[in-house]
């Protein structure tokens, strides 16, 4: 399969998650707390967890391309632009 389509489908999943948590969380914010065991409140801590998560892993994805672009030596290992051919990895063809 392809990466493109990976990586759409990816992210569609990770939105659909946040949506799914801003939901529930805008839903059940003033519910009728039945005390310490509530099972609201443990899907609340869960979908607040789950955003910090996903806050966490986008701000590292941001800190990480903004480091690759910005060194040299990264970009050139990690870049996007980065093609082995037989003429970058000094190859000779001898006959
Ligand atoms: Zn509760």
């Amino acid at each position: 399969m392809n990466k493109k389509i990976i990586a759409l489908l990816l992210c569609l999943l990770l939105c659909f998650a946040m949506a799914s948590s801003f939901k529930l969380i805008a839903e059940a914010a003033d519910h009728h707390c039945s005390g310490r065991d509530c099972h609201i409140c443990l899907e609340l801590r869960a979908s607040f967890s789950l955003l910090n998560g996903i806050i966490l892993a986008v701000i590292a994805a941001f800190l990480l391309s903004v480091a690759v672009s910005a060194c040299p030596l990264l970009k050139r290992r990690f870049g996007a632009g980065r093609k082995d051919t037989l003429v970058s990895l000094k190859v000779r063809l001898t006959i």
